[in-house]
Formats: structure tokens, sequence, C-alpha cells
């Protein structure tokens, strides 16, 4: 494969400024894909749903099998006001510099988007067929939740009651230096997505003049709760996808390689070092933050209202129901009223003892010799879940190698990847495709 026409081609994807609204750079942008992939348009099945995302189908040669699931998507997060002139190219001009191609939705994802593309491009190209059905799902609005293209793909697909061996889409990656204490880069495979909600925590007061004051006001009283949740944090859980991961780090060595080849046992001490580790803890249990607070507008007045947001991170197996009962069980002698806001649950939590995790391992052990696969819980979110009901096998995995540095600048500034990285992800990309 020329590694320079696959940057080309992803320099040219990054010109369209595919954010949310901008319908005609959707339009340009798939106009884009058909003239540059003529192949894959003209020999595989396409099928529009909710105008702009598209399901292709490649039919292999075994029915038998199970079909599998690509996702990716093509919409971007805009540029923030203000922090354009930051940039060392403009986002969105699809500039190479360097060995690296510059541009907003480099990493995020059109990276992926335009490897899958050109993986199967070539395969086309040199006459291959697949051993099974290959499906590959392109939304045009992950960044703004997915509702009217993966969810309506995945629609499509409970309709016609297809199941899938794995659904692949973005979320982890080989990262240098993702973990205090290990020097070496680790491939993590997202198998959950914990569930975003918010919490609104209001308390009503008196009111009146701040020279006379009869009690806590509004105010103190919100502080006491906000600082009673601050030192009740949700119980620790090792859930099967983090006790492997564990149990894969104590492969590598460390300090606590011994307590770690035995997560679950040595779990109430392991638990009290790894949840000072904040990606650790946030794997471990459901977490509380404070994002927004509000109260008071005048210097000598007691407010009579004052509110707080909670960001309630829920891992999987947590309900939001559930964490609300026991958050209002720790400020239950305040008066306080809390409400849900916004609700996410959690994704379900895919198994890795499976034939399809063992495969994806192998799979990426050929393309990254000696690096271990890890499975994680992310944080955020992606449109993989939206294929819950299409299969119980939901890997999130990009195959490119960052640092941490590297992922500060998705949906930041300086969003970039380099050939190697791109070269890489469609190498992937091919030898997925033969399996
Ligand atoms: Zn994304």
């Amino acid at each position: 494969m020329d590694t320079m026409i696959l940057a080309r081609h992803l320099a040219e994807a990054l010109t369209f400024p595919t954010v949310e609204g901008n319908e005609e750079a959707k339009e340009n942008f798939l106009a884009f894909l058909t003239r540059t992939y003529p192949r894959v348009h003209g020999e595989l099945s396409v099928e529009v749903v909710g105008t702009y995302s598209r399901i292709y189908r490649w039919k292999g040669k075994n029915t038998e099998r199970l079909p599998v699931l690509l996702t990716a998507h093509y919409d971007v997060v805009p540029v923030e006001e203000g922090t354009q002139h930051h940039w060392t190219c403009p986002p969105f001009s699809g500039e190479i510099r360097e060995d690296f191609v510059y541009g907003r939705g480099a990493l995020d994802d059109k990276n992926q988007v335009i490897c899958i593309l050109e993986a199967l491009e070539r395969a086309l190209e040199k006459g291959e067929e697949p051993q099974r059905d290959v499906y590959f799902a392109l939304g045009h609005d992950e960044e703004v939740g997915g509702k009217e293209g993966a969810q309506a793909m995945a629609k499509v697909f409970q309709a016609r009651g297809l199941s899938f061996s794995y659904v692949l889409d973005e979320g982890g990656a080989v990262v240098e230096d993702a973990l205090p204490g290990f020097f070496q880069p680790f491939a993590f495979v997202g198998v959950a997505e914990k569930g975003s909600s918010m919490v609104e925590l209001r308390v009503q007061g008196e009111g009146g003049h701040s020279s006379m004051p009869a009690g806590p006001s509004s105010v103190a009283i919100l502080a006491q709760a906000i600082a009673r949740l601050t030192d009740h944090p949700m119980k620790l859980r090792l859930t099967p996808a983090v006790e492997k991961l564990l149990q894969e780090l104590s492969g590598v060595g460390g300090v606590q390689g011994f307590l770690l080849r035995r997560p679950r046992l040595f779990f109430p001490l392991l638990g009290r070092s790894l949840e000072k580790i904040s990606t650790m803890n946030a794997m471990l249990r459901t977490t509380m933050a404070v994002t927004r607070i509000q109260g008071g507008e005048a210097d000598n007045l007691l407010p009579q209202e004052a509110w707080a947001l909670v960001n309630v991170r829920l891992l999987p197996g947590d309900t939001l129901e559930e964490v609300l009962q026991e958050m209002k069980k720790i400020v239950e002698d305040l008066p306080v009223v809390m409400k849900r806001i916004t609700t996410e649950e959690a994704s379900s939590l895919s198994p890795t003892d499976t034939a399809e995790f063992k495969a994806l391992k192998e799979l990426i052990g050929e393309i990254f010799p000696k690096i271990p696969v890890l499975p994680y819980i992310m944080a955020g979110s992606s449109d993989s879940r939206k294929y819950e009901p299409c299969s119980k096998n939901i890997f999130r995995f990009s195959a490119v190698k960052l640092t941490s540095s590297d992922l500060t600048t998705v949906h930041g500034t300086d969003e970039r990847v380099s050939l190697e990285n791109l070269e890489t992800m469609a190498r992937f990309y091919e030898e997925l495709l033969r399996k």
C-alpha cells in the first residue's frame, strides 16, 4: 500500500468541516468518498441511512459464519473559537507536514474511515473475497449522540435479524505511557463504556439580609452536601474486564506482580493503591464529580436558592437509580433535593474469555508484536454501544500507537496522525478482512 496516497486521501478528507449542522460538508465528504474509492462504491452494496450515514456490505464466501461489523464516524467536533491560531496548520487545511497529517478528525475519526475504505479498495483491487460478510457502518453524528446515524443503522440490522460475530469501533489504542510505573506500551481494547449522567442538588433557603443570618444559608448547606458526597465515594468494584487487565499486567512485571496475579483475592489491598491512580480509579468505581455550582447574586443577600450539578460516571453494573438512592442516603439529614437531569447508563460489558476476543488479540499481536493486549473500560462513549442488540462482542480499538500527549489533541489543538500510524492502521484492516 502506498502510504503517500493514503496520507493524501486522509488530508483531503480533513478539508471537509463535517461538524454538526454543516450538511453541505457532509454531502461533499460522501461524494469525495464515492469518487476516491470507486471499487468499494461499485462492487459493494451501499445503503443510505438517516440521509448521511451509510451501510456497506461486502459479501463473503461463507454464509455459515456470522458477519463482522466495522464502524467509524466522519463527523468531527468544531475547533474552539479563538484557538485556531494555536494550530501548526489550519485545522481544516488538510496539510501534510514532516510525516504527519494535521487536521480536525485526523485521530477522531476520519483516519479510521479512510483506512477501512483504503483496505477494502485494495482488497477489491487484488480480487480478494472475504471469508464471511463484512459490514461497515459509517456514522455521521457520533459527536452529538449518534441518534440518526448509528442508532438508525442498528435498527436496520435488528429489523433484518442480523447478528454479528463482533463489532469493532474506535476507542482504545496502543498507548506508550498509559500506566505509571510501567515503561512500555500496551494495546488497550475497550470492552465497555461508562455511562455519563447528570444529577442536580438543590437547596431552598430563607433568604434575607446577611447582617442577621439565622442558621446556615442555602449555600452553606449545599457546600456541606458536596463535601459529604466527596468524602463518601462509591464502593470499589472489580469487573471481569478489569480483573483480566490486572492479571495481564502481572505478566509483564511491576512490584505488585504477585498481588496482580490474583486480583480478586487481593482486591481489598490492591484497590486501595489503585484508586490513587485516576485512570484506574475510574475503572473501579462509579465516580461523582461536581462540575457546576451557583448561588447568590449580591454581596449582602442570603441566597434563597443554591444548586450544583454532579457528573456521575456509571460503572457497568451500576444503574443511575441505585447510585441516586445511595447519594440521597449520604445527605439524608440535609435539606437537599436531588434529581436526575440527564440519564445515560453504562454500556454492557463484552466478555474477554471468548474466541472473538482471542482472535482480536492475535490480530493485534500480528501488527504490534510483543505488546500486551489489555481490556479496559472507556470513560467516554462512542457509537459502538448502539449495536449492543446485534452482538455481545463489542470492541473498541484503533490500530495506532500514541502517547498520552497525542491523546490530548483529540477534540483539542493540533490533532494529527503520523504517516507510520496510518500505514499500520490500514495494514491492520487489510489483515482483518482476510480473517
Ligand atoms: Zn470519535
